[in-house]
């Protein structure tokens, strides 16, 4: 299990610096990502368990993002700070420190030893999809494309009660 999901990180790693070296590397991702429309379904979840896969299925499927990831990645503390460092992301100390996404390659890394309940998990996913929908780093613009995804989390979790 552990050998498969390094190894899979190992393969997605490489592919960013591949991308990244190249000037066609804004062609390959776009290509990627339009292979991948319109099914909602069709990204993959990696390094979750069954439980953790069907939840964040569950969540994003409610929320219904303008965009899509191609990837979740459920990864160990290390195995999270090191992506973060190889795609040199400033991450904001205290600020979705637990989860971020590699836009070129629409991959949202969620470490796995650190969120710490259903909920919470929802709530950043839905920043991390705004980032997607605004396409840009930018927090503000994130948490406005989250608003909305948020309010269906919440009600949908409404709902659930009732
Ligand atoms: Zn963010």
């Amino acid at each position: 299990m552990r050998l498969r999901i390094f190894t899979t990180l190992f393969l997605v790693t490489s592919a960013q610096f591949a991308w990244g070296q190249t000037s066609g590397s804004a062609k390959l991702a776009t290509a990627e990502a339009t292979a991948s429309e319109p099914s909602a379904d069709s990204y993959a979840v990696l390094g979750a368990t069954p439980e953790q896969e069907a939840l964040v299925r569950a969540q994003i499927r409610v929320m219904q993002p303008g965009v899509y990831p191609l990837r979740v990645l459920f990864v160990p503390h290390w195995k999270y700070i090191h992506a973060a460092r190889t795609f040199h992301l400033r991450v904001p100390a205290g600020y979705t420190s637990k989860l971020f996404t590699h836009l070129p390659s629409r991959s949202v890394f969620i470490d796995r030893d650190r969120y710490v309940s259903d909920d919470s998990l929802g709530y950043w996913v839905a920043h991390e999809l705004g980032h997607l929908a605004a396409n840009n780093v930018s927090e503000s613009d994130a948490d406005k494309a989250a608003r909305n995804y948020r309010k269906r989390l919440n009600d949908a979790r409404k709902r659930a009660v009732h």
